[in-house]
């Protein structure tokens, strides 16, 4: 077949996982930009795509083999610096682009036009013989704005009668618009809190930051309760003076920002507009393209809002650069913190990753300059650390099914009897992590994983955590068929809560875990109770350390700081130091002095006494020491390579194979096949091979040659994970 007009050919990217660019042609005078979304035909389905390449490398493909693109959408074309990140992220985490694209247009209608509806604007100077009413329409008039009937009726205080009257009387004006309601515009001209000294040089140093708008990482390290948010503020406000700018804030869990976006709305005067994965399709459209028309100012969100085609990306802020949650590990494997300094080099604009525990990563990159360090020493106003010590539950054992020790119990006891807060931290969800039959000795575990049933004694359930298998608690042991004789072994929040009940029946109590609670409104209800002091101990898991500030909370009981410390994980100690140092700095942020006690078994340990004696320097250098030695990141490059299987031959026979096929080459290490620490999950097998090269060694093509040439027989699924930060 020959085509009857000129076309030419380009390459298309579609928004599935596994693709790279297919070739499509277009006829030669249809205006195509890169970036413009158009839709293709693809086997039999059409499909909506972006022009990735105007300037095809030369093909083997013969012309007339190429299907015909079917058309554009009138939509602004993916941005240019938002193409080169997709490409970038796809390359380095050895991801199909396809599957990078999709994170960034998997907007429900995205490609469909917003209804288009009729808002209006008053069009003549106010006359003099106004009737009261359509008076207090002008009075009301702020801005030049244009607004619905209804809402100049309730922002004048009117029925809506009065506007169509004004409509009728020719001092409305219609605007026809298309599209979703634009959002609010943050209020630049509020009254910022003063400054101490140091808050302030820090705050001058971002702002200049934003003003010479070039890309530059700086960390802003601080201890707990510093103002941090304050700080960065500054950068924001700094960045929204200049039209057009937008801003980006990456905070670790959206659903745990309450207290935050009610700091921002005080500032700025509008709350920012949120991106997660649970806003509803309509709430996404409408994010979404204010993003690309560039008319939000400020997204606050999960690490999958890197991916919105922001027009003006000015600055970005990553508060809690430290925290794990930042690492997305299924689908592309990327880390939002990482990749948001790349977004942000890419986009020529500051980023600034704070913390008061930053990772070892970030801390060498501030030691060798190459970042930025802004350091913040104190408290804001008249608040103190806490004071911390170490409970050796070697000398102060509990007694059997029971987790506090006298030490804890008496210090509870006095802080409640002072009318003051308390917080007891354990991470571990649930009532036991385990349950054993007295009988026999079986545990009960998931079918699906290699992982015990978690008690949860509110529902009566004994749950996976990692696949959500249930079943109800039995009577008789599924092994033995004894009967009561299966018991919960070891604590979780509601067993802790139960003692705390026992001990303390009086005290209000609430347990903060993410099964406790469903949905973001339950979160800020149940912090907006805690500030208002209607609650006098809190149990919770590492969900209570998100930033949350607590004026009259003093105290704080770490109950198992040994938590997290086994375990061949290399960033086992970091880890744990971050988040007991985090939950630690919940106590005393106000006025009243706080107290932190960690029950522990191992008080010499370095990390336990890194938080008592407050000597985290010690503890970091030690931590980095050691990583440099067995060159580990940041100092080496690391990648995991996980093979998964419904069945166990096929997956240990690749395993085998892939092992055997293993890079030989100088600075290249690959160390396994072995059964991934999780070896069984969601019914399926795992093998790991972990590779470890030296820094100089471009570990992506390492890894590509050596798994591109090697084919397996059976069905076996293949993850690399880039700087893996959980071995799981
Ligand atoms: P961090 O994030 O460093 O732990 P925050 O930013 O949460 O600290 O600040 C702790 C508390 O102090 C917050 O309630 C904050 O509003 C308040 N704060 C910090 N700096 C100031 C300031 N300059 N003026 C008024 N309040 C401040
Ligand atoms: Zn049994
Ligand atoms: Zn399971």
């Amino acid at each position: 077949m020959t085509t009857l007009f000129p076309s030419r050919r380009m390459q298309i990217l579609l928004p599935l996982p596994l693709q790279g660019v297919l070739d499509y042609l277009a006829p030669a005078d249809l205006p195509l930009r890169e970036g413009d979304f158009i839709e293709v035909p693809l086997a039999s389905k059409s499909l909506q795509g972006v022009v990735w390449s105007l300037d095809p490398p030369p093909s083997d493909i013969p012309e007339d083999k190429l299907k015909h693109i079917y058309g554009r959408f009138d939509l602004p074309a993916l941005p240019d610096s938002l193409m080169r990140f997709v490409d970038w992220v796809a390359a380095y985490t050895l991801s199909p682009p396809g599957a990078v694209l999709k994170m960034a247009v998997s907007v429900p209608r995205a490609f469909e036009q917003a209804k288009s509806r009729t808002v209006y604007r008053l069009s003549v100077e106010q006359p003099d013989d106004l009737t009261a009413a359509r008076r207090k329409v002008y009075d009301a008039a702020v801005s030049d704005m244009p607004l619905s009937v209804r809402d100049w009726a309730d922002l004048a205080g009117v029925g809506e009668g009065v506007i169509r009257g004004m409509v009728k009387a020719g001092q409305m004006a219609a605007v026809e618009i298309r599209g979703d309601d634009p959002f609010p515009e943050p209020d630049t001209s509020l009254i910022a809190p003063s400054l101490s000294t140091e808050q302030a040089t820090a705050g001058e140093h971002f702002r200049d930051l934003v003003r010479k708008d070039k890309f530059q990482a700086s960390l802003l390290e601080g201890v707990t309760g510093a103002g941090k948010t304050e700080v960065y503020f500054e950068a924001v406000h700094e960045a929204l003076l200049k039209p057009g700018n937008q801003i980006l804030v990456l905070v670790p869990e959206i659903a745990l920002t309450a207290q935050w976006l009610d700091r921002f709305k005080e500032r700025f005067g509008e709350e920012p507009v949120i991106w997660h994965s649970e806003l509803t399709p309509a709430q996404r459209r409408r994010a979404w393209w204010g993003v690309i028309q560039g008319n939000v100012r400020v997204i606050v969100g999960a690490r999958s809002a890197l991916f919105l085609p922001f027009q003006n990306l000015s600055l970005i802020v990553v508060d809690e650069e430290h925290s794990p949650t930042y690492k997305q590990e299924d689908g592309v494997f990327y880390h939002g913190r990482d990749m948001a300094v790349v977004r942000a080099h890419q986009s020529d604009c500051p980023v600034i990753l704070a913390s008061a525990t930053p990772s070892l990563e970030t801390l060498v990159n501030a030691e060798s300059g190459k970042y930025d360090w802004l350091y913040l020493g104190e408290r804001h106003g008249p608040a103190e650390l806490p004071d911390m010590h170490a409970i050796d539950m070697r000398k102060f054992p509990p007694a059997s099914g029971e987790w506090l020790s006298d030490p804890l119990r008496e210090a509870l006891k006095e802080n409640l009897a002072q009318g003051h807060q308390s917080l007891l931290y354990l991470n571990r969800r649930g009532y036991a992590p385990l349950t054993l039959c007295r009988t026999c000795g079986h545990r009960i575990q998931c079918p699906h994983c290699s992982a015990w049933l978690v008690e949860h004694k509110k529902t009566g359930r004994l749950q996976c955590h990692h696949c959500g298998h249930w079943m109800g608690k039995p009577k008789h042991c599924p092994e033995c068929d004894s009967e009561d004789s299966l018991v919960a072994c070891g604590p979780g929040v509601e067993r802790v809560a139960e003692e705390v009940e026992k001990l303390f029946p009086e005290a209000r109590l609430a347990v903060m875990a993410s099964d406790e609670m469903t949905g973001p409104g339950e979160i800020r209800e149940m912090v907006a109770s805690i500030a208002r002091h209607e609650v006098d101990i809190i149990i919770g898991t590492q969900i209570v350390t998100k930033g949350y500030h607590f004026p009259n909370l003093t105290l704080v009981g770490v109950v198992d700081a040994d938590l997290g410390l086994s375990g061949g994980d290399m960033r086992a100690a970091e880890r744990t130091w971050q988040q007991l140092e985090q939950v630690a700095g919940r106590a005393g942020r106000a006025e009243k002095p706080g107290t932190v006690l960690f029950q522990t078994f191992m008080p010499e340990h370095p990390v336990i006494d890194a938080l008592v004696s407050g000597d985290r320097d010690t503890f970091l250098e030690q931590e980095a020491n050691a990583r440099e030695q067995q060159g580990m990141p940041p100092f080496g490059r690391l990648a995991a390579v996980i093979l998964s299987g419904a069945d166990y031959n096929t997956v240990v026979t690749a395993a085998r194979q892939l092992g055997r096929a293993a890079p030989r080459m100088a600075g290249v290490q690959v160390l396994g096949p072995t059964p991934a620490p999780l070896a069984y999950l969601r019914g399926k097998h795992r093998y790991r091979l972990l590779v470890k090269t030296e820094k100089q060694v471009n570990i992506q093509n390492v890894l590509r040659a050596w798994l591109d040439k090697t084919r397996f027989a059976g069905a076996v699924r293949i993850q690399v994970d880039i700087d893996p930060i959980s071995f799981f």
